[in-house]
């Protein structure tokens, strides 16, 4: 079942990291997380090479001029993200699944590229009311982020119906449930 790509996108905020953590986890689904790259600043407690291959806007803007990435995405302004070419070789090469945690335009992208071995995955808020109380409870983000993400949030609600499947991330623990549910059936059909 080597070789497949499971993509998990949806707005900050709505739990898809959390369940993306849940996956890795699983050791029988063999999922090895697609490290991006990204230009944006390291949070707290995240490290290069395991959160993030992290890199300055100038570094970042001269490897898209390379054509290093598979796909990159303005995600806010000056901050971009990316998945290296490099990043996907060594996965597979590593003979893993790929998981992904990608923006909603990234993440419809690269499973357009990869039809039938990638299965795309929408995480959805309840509500924009819900997402806000969220943003409001993490500490890793200054006001301005917050708004800006808050905005983006709104336009990338639109995207859910690009993508295979969609779960609304109302219980925690339904929602992941849920999506082992999708990956188990897809990693081994
Ligand atoms: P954060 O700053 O919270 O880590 O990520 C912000 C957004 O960028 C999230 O929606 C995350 O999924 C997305 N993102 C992370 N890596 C990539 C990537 O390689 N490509 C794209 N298109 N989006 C990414």
């Amino acid at each position: 079942m080597a070789g497949k790509l499971v993509i998990f996108s949806g707005p900050f905020g709505a739990g898809k990291s959390t369940i993306v953590k849940h996956l890795r986890d699983i050791d029988e689904f063999a999922l090895a997380f697609s490290i991006s790259a990204t230009s944006r600043p390291k949070r707290e407690g995240e490290m290069e090479g395991k959160d993030y291959y992290f890199m300055s806007v100038d570094d970042f803007r001269s490897r898209i001029e390379d054509n290093d990435f598979i796909e990159w995405e303005e995600v806010y302004p000056k901050q971009y993200y990316g998945t290296l070419k490099s990043e996907i070789t060594r996965l597979t090469r590593e003979g893993n699944n790929i998981i992904f945690d990608v923006d909603v335009v990234g993440g419809s992208n690269i499973k357009r590229m990869n039809r039938d071995k990638a299965i795309s995955v929408f995480i959805k808020p309840p509500s924009m009311e819900v997402l806000e109380e969220r943003l409001e409870q993490r500490k890793t983000e200054s006001e301005e982020s917050k708004q800006k993400r808050l905005k983006k949030a709104k336009l990338e609600l639109t995207y859910a119906r690009r993508f295979d499947h969609v779960i609304t991330n109302d219980d925690l623990k339904r929602a992941t449930i849920e999506a082992e549910k999708l990956v188990r059936d897809f990693l081994t059909e």
